[in-house]
């Protein structure tokens, strides 16, 4: 058996270049097949959605776009231990530190914090192991429920704390709910 005939996967066919009879050259029976194709899908259950009007629900436990989380106060939690960083397998995020200085207590709830905190969300794969490995209960991809937005800049995909600190307004709701 020459290797031209081999087919691994048995499905190879021979595609053969019958010549088209008159009725064949007209197209009119192709046409009609696939406007009957179309018609067809006209009455099945759409599988789109009209996206970003039309939200899909996720699941609850859906690992969206991080969320540094603040305390009952509104103070943020993050201590900037940088153990996220180190957990994180794509080297995804990066942060500076910095003190807290007297009269900031209402803003950070430890005497350090993140002063930059920047998550690069084209190298995140969202597995969750920052979540993990935080012991101050401070980033949690869980709670957002949002999608990382598609751009067309690579540097709308850095995502600083502009971003990922949780609002105030969802901290009060949260301390409201427990
Ligand atoms: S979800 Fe995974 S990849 Fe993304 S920042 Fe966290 S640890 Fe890194
Ligand atoms: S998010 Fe958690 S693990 Fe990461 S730096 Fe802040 S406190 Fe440390």
């Amino acid at each position: 058996m020459s290797l031209d005939t081999v087919s691994l996967s048995g499905r190879k066919k021979e595609v053969v270049n019958n010549k088209m009879n008159f009725w064949e050259s007209l197209y009119l029976i192709a046409i009609a097949k696939g406007l009957w194709i179309t018609l067809g899908h006209l009455f099945t259950r759409k599988v789109t959605i009209k996206y970003p009007e039309q939200v899909r629900p996720v699941s609850p436990i859906y690992r969206g776009q991080h969320l540094l989380k603040r305390d009952e106060q509104g103070r943020e939690n993050c201590t900037a231990c940088g153990l996220c960083a180190l957990s994180c397998p794509a080297e995804a995020i990066t942060m500076k530190a910095a003190e807290r200085k007297p009269g900031e207590e209402h803003l950070y709830r430890e005497e350090k914090y993140a002063e930059i905190y920047e998550i690069n969300m084209l190298r995140c794969i969202f597995c969750g192991l920052c979540e993990e490995a935080c012991p101050k209960d401070a980033i949690y991809l869980t709670l957002s429920k949002k999608f990382v937005k598609a751009a067309s800049d690579r540097e709308d995909f850095i995502y600083g704390k502009d971003r990922l600190v949780m609002p105030l307004e969802m901290a009060i709701a949260n301390t409201k709910t427990n």
